[in-house]
């Protein structure tokens, strides 16, 4: 029998579902058990062409409507979304082995709040009047035409409307790629914009891997790129893009400092720990890895952190008390194993978790390191799983230093009841989404991205009109041109 995840076709084109079996297969499995679920193809020649010549045509005529109109089938699309959150939860559950707990408040909702709030503003992006006394400039927020998004594994749904929404309220339009490893939930959101009424071809999904996101980044007709990923592939498609002077948005990968000064409430500062490192069972481009403890609350933040994390709950994460997946894939458990192993190795002190669960699907306990040191490979390198370094620290000085000496700059965060230091701390941190006396926090009105390796530009909030739009600036005289000859 067909498992209910299993799409109608591989690819979204042209307003339609679009199968071509040439492609090779790519096998969905679901990670609490291993079994696969579903196939999809990945796309062929043919079909990148279909998508990039059909989304090409398609923005020359959305580009043209009111912002209003566009930002009323956005909106619409978000009511469906909400109606269909348990559905789409439990697509997503399959899709990502994220417990369903997680998924029903923070992957179709997250969707939806964009295309809620980027279609609210579609209908105010405007220009500006610049009076040059007699004469006058007018700007004018264009279009960039076709744009393309990748996503990462971790939020297929989320990723795919926090690209899609602002490219369409702006008037572009876009191809999606998804993942391979979690093909599903971006073919819901196509299918879901086209009933909301967007026409045909603005929104399309292709499958397939790297080659076939590089197909889509070279070709001359794309004139901007979206992606999440990690750092080396951003690093690929941010080269290759430059090589067709194309805009590009990068969210890219992270090793975050958490930092917990002695004033901070131990409680919340457990549980701040907690969100920024098991959350989505540590798959979090923005999760707060190293975190930074002054030693006067050490061994109190331990304990509390201790008994906590052992009331996760691993399961069935389609059932609702789960409250801790698997891995995404058997992959990516065997690369924190690997890691969890260089933690033990290089001395850290193991305080819980620590290895594979002894169940079926690719689990990893929650797993929390001590006395872990700046030059560990647990605390430089970006584990992508739920492996949480705790390192000591004395002063502000020397936790502000150290917690910039990575090459990565996507968030950080700050536990302490010093009002005055918590933003000075702040101020003086190398990242670009900062959270005080909180973690990992994402609401759609906020700018989300990072400064240094972690990426270019900005995602969510008004900063994200900016990096799918350009501006036209008109200059217009009134009088005579007066001119050398
Ligand atoms: P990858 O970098 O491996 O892949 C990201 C996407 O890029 C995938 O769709 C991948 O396809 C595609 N891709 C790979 N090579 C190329 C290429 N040469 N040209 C175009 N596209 C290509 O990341 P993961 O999927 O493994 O996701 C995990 C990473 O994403 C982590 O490092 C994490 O930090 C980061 N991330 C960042 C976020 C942020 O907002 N800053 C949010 C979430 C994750 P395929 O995988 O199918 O081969």
């Amino acid at each position: 029998m067909t498992h209910p995840a299993q799409p109608k076709a591989s690819h979204f084109i042209n307003g339609a579902y679009v199968e071509d079996t040439a492609g090779t297969p790519i096998p969905v499995i679901y990670a609490a058990t291993g079994e696969q679920i579903a196939t999809v193809y990945a796309a062929t020649p043919a079909i990148v062409e279909q998508a990039l010549s059909t989304a090409k045509e398609a923005q020359k005529a959305w580009g043209k409507m009111t912002g209003t109109e566009r930002g009323r089938i956005l909106r619409r699309a978000a009511d469906i979304m909400r109606e269909r959150n348990h559905e789409l939860s439990v697509l997503e559950t399959y899709d990502t082995g994220k417990p369903l707990q997680e998924t029903l408040v923070a992957d179709a909702t997250s969707g939806a709040d964009a295309l809620e709030y980027f279609g609210g503003l579609a209908g105010s992006l405007t220009g500006e009047h610049i009076p040059m006394g007699e004469d006058w400039v007018y700007t004018v927020r264009e279009a960039l035409g076709l744009c393309v998004g990748i996503g990462a594994w971790n939020y297929p749904t989320q990723i795919a409307c926090w690209k899609g929404a602002p490219a369409l309220a702006c008037g572009n339009s876009m191809v999606f790629k998804p993942s391979e490893t979690t093909p599903l939930c971006a073919l819901k959101v196509a299918e879901i914009l086209h009933e909301a009424g967007l026409p045909a071809g603005l929104y399309n999904v292709i499958q397939g891997m790297g080659e076939v996101g590089a197909a889509l980044v070279t070709d001359p007709r794309v004139d901007k790129v979206s992606l999440t990923g990690s750092v080396p592939t951003g690093k690929k498609v941010y080269a290759a893009a430059a090589a067709g002077m194309k805009h590009v948005t990068m969210e890219l990968g992270g090793k975050s400092p958490l930092i917990i000064f002695d004033d901070a409430d131990v409680e919340n500062a457990v549980g701040g720990a907690i969100n920024g490192n098991f959350y989505s069972s540590g798959q979090v481009c923005s999760n707060g890895t190293r975190v930074f403890v002054q030693k006067g609350i050490k061994e109190k933040f331990l304990a509390r952190l201790a008994e906590r994390t052992g009331a996760a709950v691993l399961g069935d994460p389609q059932d609702e008390a789960t409250s801790f997946g698997p891995m995404v894939t058997e992959n990516q458990m065997n690369i924190v194993l690997g890691y969890i192993e260089k933690g033990k190795e290089e001395g850290a002190r193991l305080i819980c978790g620590g290895k594979r669960a002894d169940m079926p699907g690719f689990f990893v306990e929650p797993t929390v390191f001590a006395d872990v040191t700046d030059d560990m490979t647990i605390a430089r390198e970006e584990i992508f799983g739920p492996v949480m370094s705790v390192l000591d620290f004395d002063t502000e000085e020397e936790v502000i230093a150290r917690a910039n000496d990575t090459e990565f700059g996507l968030s950080a965060g700050v536990f302490t009841n010093d009002f005055s230091r918590a933003h000075r701390v702040i101020g003086q941190l190398e990242a670009g989404s900062c959270f005080i006396n909180s973690y990992n926090d994402a609401p759609v009105e906020a700018p989300f991205g990072g400064v240094k390796a972690s990426g270019v530009g900005r995602e969510n909030s008004k900063e994200a009109i900016k990096h799918f739009s350009q501006v036209k600036s008109v200059y217009v005289r009134m009088g005579d041109v007066e001119a050398a000859f």
